[in-house]
């Protein structure tokens, strides 16, 4: 959350209680709870905090992948702006940029979906403050969802509130924080939300995060945005977004950050969907292809049986556990449905069926011999 509404919210909390104290009587809560599916109440302060593992050795710095976006290589902010318009106004020194307190926020200039993201950030040393008034950024996907950073290296504060932490939602599951000073490093698996054509929520934002290499959040699916103490919605129908750096105050250090789009899994059109046009067969023709079909000998031969049942035929594999049903296309030729297969039986010249051609996805043909034809 940015440091003024930060700032604003605390003191207006203050100012409520305060007030509520001497004029409120006893009644139904008039707000809604943020909706915690865990049933903690948001920043609760017995939320257990989490436990502390030591990262494995820094790694150098990682170089990114030839079809990343580079979002800041040491050189120049060309790819920020400020949040509220106009140039990004942070410092930049020694191949990294710091917040610059007071500035206000950065966000990348273009907008972005789906996104592996890797970040590398480090806390002010000397450190100061304590709890959320110490080293706090965040990296907000979307401008929308903030991926807290804080100084939490043997420091407390409430357990989603850490690094690590979907902010308000979900604490890390580990705290796996290194000293202020040194460089840590966020490499997140970012799924953005899905809304249908009227802007109606049909799938939560996802994150898994990696800090220094551990997991700290498994695939976490938000309520809502970022939020402080107040349960605000997703925005209908918008599913991008620029990432945004936070300027909470702390002179934050930042580093090699570049991101890849990630593609959508492509669904089959009408032309990929293959459905097999079943012929009827007599029943005596099924009988004819049943028995066992082999390739090889011994121990390693390859055993398919083919059997009947009703008016519907099976092979089975002996490596797997339930036969399959195989359709008429022709006498001859069946298809497997369920995924890209067939069988072209053969004939001698007395028509007594002798072998099968059997291909199941890119493995080639397999010549099968029938037994006892
Ligand atoms: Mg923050």
């Amino acid at each position: 959350m940015s440091t003024r509404l930060f700032r604003l919210g605390r003191t207006g909390l203050f100012v409520a209680a305060g007030a509520c104290a001497s004029i409120c009587v006893a009644g139904p809560l008039l707000t809604s709870h943020v909706p915690t599916p865990s049933g903690w109440r948001q920043h609760d302060m017995r939320r257990p905090k989490p436990p502390v593992v030591e990262p494995g050795r820094a790694l150098t710095e990682s170089s990114a992948p030839a079809d990343a976006v580079v979002l800041f290589d040491g050189k120049d902010l060309d790819a920020w702006q400020s949040a509220g318009g106009g140039k990004a106004a942070w410092r930049l020194s020694d191949g990294a940029f710091e917040v610059s307190p007071g500035a206000g926020a950065i966000q990348t200039r273009e907008s972005f979906g789906d996104v592996q993201l890797h970040l590398e950030w480090a806390s002010p040393n000397p450190p100061r403050g304590a709890s959320q008034d110490r080293g706090n950024s965040g990296v907000f996907l979307m401008g929308k969802f903030e991926l807290q950073v804080l100084d939490s290296y043997k420091a407390e504060t409430y357990a989603d509130g850490q690094a690590g932490a979907l902010y308000g939602q979900y604490p890390p599951l580990y705290n796996a924080t290194r000293p202020p000073g040194e460089w840590q490093a966020y490499d997140v698996a970012f799924h953005a939300p899905r809304f249908d054509k009227d802007g109606r929520l049909t799938e939560p934002a996802r994150f898994t995060v990696f800090l220094n290499g551990v997991l700290v959040q498994n695939n976490e699916m938000l309520t809502g945005n970022t939020s402080w103490i107040e349960a605000t919605p997703y925005e209908p129908g918008v599913d991008h977004g620029p990432i945004q750096l936070q300027d909470h105050g702390h002179p934050v250090r930042f580093r090699n950050i570049w991101l890849r789009k990630l593609p959508e899994r492509a669904a089959p059109t009408a032309a990929d969907r293959h459905e097999p046009k079943i012929v009827e067969l007599p029943q005596a023709e099924l009988d004819a292809l049943t028995g066992v079909y082999t390739r090889g000998t011994g121990a390693q031969a390859m055993k398919v049986d083919v059997t009947r049942q009703g008016g519907h035929l099976f092979f089975k594999l002996p490596f797997r556990s339930s036969p399959l049903e195989i359709v008429p296309v022709s006498p001859s030729r069946f298809e497997l449905p369920q995924t890209d297969g067939d069988f072209e039986f053969e004939k001698d010249a007395e028509g007594r069926v002798t072998g099968v051609k059997m291909r199941i996805g890119d493995g080639g043909k397999n010549l099968l011999t029938k037994l006892n034809p």
